[in-house]
Order: structure tokens, then sequence, then C-alpha cells
């Protein structure tokens, strides 16, 4: 009987979630159905697509006469939904994104209630997504207690960084205290890191910036394949303006926000965390389409903005990598918003880059180069899958291998 995995990608009111074969051990996943849950804790919609992006169901979730339902209910729907499409696959795991690992979880792990425990620690680290996904894991575990929970982290991938990336400039005793900058988006950065000889050849080993530009958005510098620098630090804040997220903020305006202003702790975290970015300067919505699609001169001023912040740390992650080789775009704005991608490779000029503006417009759902051939610099759209390197990760601590490694060749 064939196994499948889960992956789930869990946020505050929505669940992203994948399905995969594993034909055999040691060979390629490949994916079944991909989905997501919207509404949680409202009036949740599941949604699924299959291997070719066919629709496959879309409705709304409904038990007895209750319209507002949690992940619990939200997660029973779906693996309702799994079991009467199985097709003689039985579930072998389901593995999570967790965004913060902390200093303690360097590799993807099995879940059990101890460790859980101990993930809750990191909750205020990341209040927009820890507390979510782990909400899922228990969530599925009070449903199916013998099925194993694979968790895997997005600081994991920049645990390379050396020690001048990670340091904070405090006391000796903050930093040993778990006060370092341990960066994010480490799944959809291995994803390319792994991919990334397909594509640009040798200058994939060489000194290279990613640019995962979503609601969530950082630059990931690279050598090696390894991360030695990030525009995110301790936490999910830092680094480029997001859809609601601020980025690097002077942390003096955090004091006076409380001291000056009178903000308590959680104002000044939502003023932060969801009111802030493109949706606070535009005043207008943290959707980087409704945000361009608007005339209004707050909403320019937003992606100005944007820009300039991509502009400043793309400066500063080409000092760290002391030169830049390669450059590539990817999730939700980096691979669809040519208009994002041509004003902020007009403003890194100065680093050798030259667009193909006919390359950039084309479209296209694959990787794709976008530079000229003259130019110094290779600029690349690469689609992120963070979703197979989770399945991946999943499957190999299911089979006692520890984490999947991808630079020694494996699955
Ligand atoms: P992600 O978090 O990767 O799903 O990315 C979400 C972001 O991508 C949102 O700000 C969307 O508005 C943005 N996005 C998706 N498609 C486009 C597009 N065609 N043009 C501009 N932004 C887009």
């Amino acid at each position: 009987m064939t196994q499948a995995l889960l992956v789930i990608n869990s946020g505050s009111s929505s669940v992203k979630f994948a399905t995969y074969d594993v034909v055999r051990p040691g060979s390629a996943l490949a994916r079944i159905a991909n989905g997501r849950i919207e509404g949680i804790g409202s009036h949740p919609r599941l949604q699924v697509w299959g291997q070719g992006n066919e629709p496959l169901e879309d409705r709304r979730i409904s038990v007895s006469n209750d319209p507002l339902l949690g992940p619990q209910e939200a997660f029973a729907a779906l693996f309702d939904w799994l079991g009467r499409h199985a097709a003689g696959r039985t579930l072998g795991a389901v593995g999570h994104r967790v965004v913060h690992g902390g200093e303690k979880f360097a590799r993807p792990v099995r879940v059990t209630p101890d460790i859980l425990a101990q993930l809750d620690g990191f909750t205020p680290l990341a209040p927009m997504h820890q507390a979510h996904n782990l909400s899922a894991i228990r969530a599925i575990a009070s449903l199916y207690p013998d099925l194993p929970q694979v968790a895997c982290f997005d600081t994991e991938f920049h645990a390379t960084q050396p020690w001048v990336a990670q340091a904070c400039a405090l006391p000796r005793q903050i930093t040993e205290a778990g006060v370092k900058r341990y960066g994010f988006h480490g799944l959809s950065y291995e994803y390319i890191a792994s991919v990334l000889p397909d594509h640009l050849r040798a200058v994939a080993n060489g000194r290279v910036v990613v640019a995962h530009l979503g609601n969530g958005a950082s630059l990931c510098a690279m050598q090696g394949r390894r991360s030695v620098a990030s525009s995110m630090g301790f936490t999910a804040l830092d680094g480029l303006m997001m859809g609601s997220r601020c980025g690097s903020l002077d942390p003096g305006v955090v004091l006076y926000l409380m001291s000056g202003l009178g903000m308590s702790v959680p104002a000044v975290e939502k003023l932060l965390y969801e009111q802030s970015g493109l949706l606070g300067v535009s005043g207008i919505s943290g959707d980087m389409r409704v945000v361009e699609a608007s005339e209004a001169p707050e909403a320019r001023q937003a992606i100005d903005l944007y820009v300039y912040r991509i502009a400043q740390h793309l400066g500063s992650l080409a000092a760290s990598l002391g030169g830049l080789q390669a450059l590539v775009f990817t999730a939700g704005i980096g691979e669809n918003s040519a208009s994002l991608r041509r004003r902020v490779c007009g403003d890194a000029a100065w680093l050798g880059v030259a667009l193909d503006e006919a390359a950039n417009q084309a479209g296209g759902s694959g990787a794709r180069c976008i530079s000229t051939a003259g130019s110094r610099v290779a600029v690349w759209v690469i689609p992120t899958n963070e979703e197979l390197m989770i399945a991946q990760h999943t499957q190999a601590v299911l089979q006692g291998r520890g984490a999947h490694d991808w630079r020694s060749g494996g699955l």
C-alpha cells in the first residue's frame, strides 16, 4: 500500500496544505494535491487542487449548527476529505512549518509533548506565527494521537551564519540568554539553495542574494549555498518592510511608543506586526496587488519605501558577501510583480545588475533568467517550494535518517 505525507503551513485563520506520495523509500516525492482552509475561527472554506492544479473541492465546512469553527473542526474536515480521496494510500505522517526553533532546534524533529512545550517558549518571538503552527500540531494530535508529526523550522537554514552575522551588540549575558539574530524563511531559502545549480550552474556556489518577497519578506545572503547573513533577525519583524510588519526600526521608537505615548506591550506588538508596512504606510492594504493597483499618493509612497528598503538591505548583504554574482526573486511578490523587480534591479545597477526588461515582463510560472547576457549579476526568478522541503524532511525523520540533507544527494 502506498504511503502519503501531509504538509501543513498553519497561519492565524488559514492553513495551506499539500499531500505527497512516498512511492518507495528513497525515491522522489510526488505531489498528489494541495489546498487551503480559510476562515478558521469563523466560517471555514476548504479548497483543494489536484496534480495539474485542477479544482477538486471548494466548499464551506459545517458541523451541526455551529457556524464558528476552530482549528480542530477544520482539520477534522480536512482529514475526512483526505480519507475519502485516499485511493488506497495510508497517511504516514504530517510535517509542519514551525517558524521559530530557537537555539535548541537546529534540525527537524518528531514532535513529542515535551518538545511541544519547549516550542511554546518561542511564541513571544514569533507572535504572528508560532502559536498557530503549534495549535495545528495539537489539533491533529488530539484527533490522531498515534500519527507521527514532524516540526521543520524556518530558523534552521541560518544556523550556518558566522558569529558576527548572528550577534547583537548587547551585553554577553543577554546574547547567552538566546537574544541573537536567527533569520527566517529558511525552508524557502533551503529549497532555492537546493535548485540553484540547476539554473545558475557554477555561480550557484558563489555570492548569491535571494529575495523572498511575500506577505513576510526577507533577503538571504548565501555563499556555497549556505546562509551567511539575513535581513531578518531575532524576530520576523526586522529587515525589509512587509505587508503589515514595519521591518528595521530604531529601537528608540519602541521605547518612545511605550514611555512617551503610553502604549502597552500588546498595543506596540499589534502596531509593529499587524498595522505597519505596506498597510500602515499606504493606509489602503497590506496586499501588494491592491497597493500596486491604487492611484493614491500614499500607495505610491508605500511602494517607494518598500523598494528603498530592499535596495538598502541588498547593499548591506552584498557587503557581507564581499560582492554579488546572482540575485534571485521568489515568493508571491518576487515571483509575480514585474514592476517591483524592475525597480529593485534599477536601484541595484551600481552592483552590476542589468535587467532584460522583455524577459522580466514575459511572465511564466517556472524558473527564468531576467538579466541581460552582459549583466555582471545574473538575475533569476525561481518559484519557491517550502512544502516540498517540509515533505522531504518529514520523510527523512520518519526513516530515521535525521534531517534530509539535499547537499548529499539523498531523496
Ligand atoms: P505570499 O506570502 O508568498 O503568498 O505572497 C503574498 C503577496 O504576494 C501579497 O502581497 C500579494 O499581493 C503578492 N502578489 C501575488 N501575486 C501578485 C502579483 N501578480 N503582482 C503583485 N503582487 C502579487
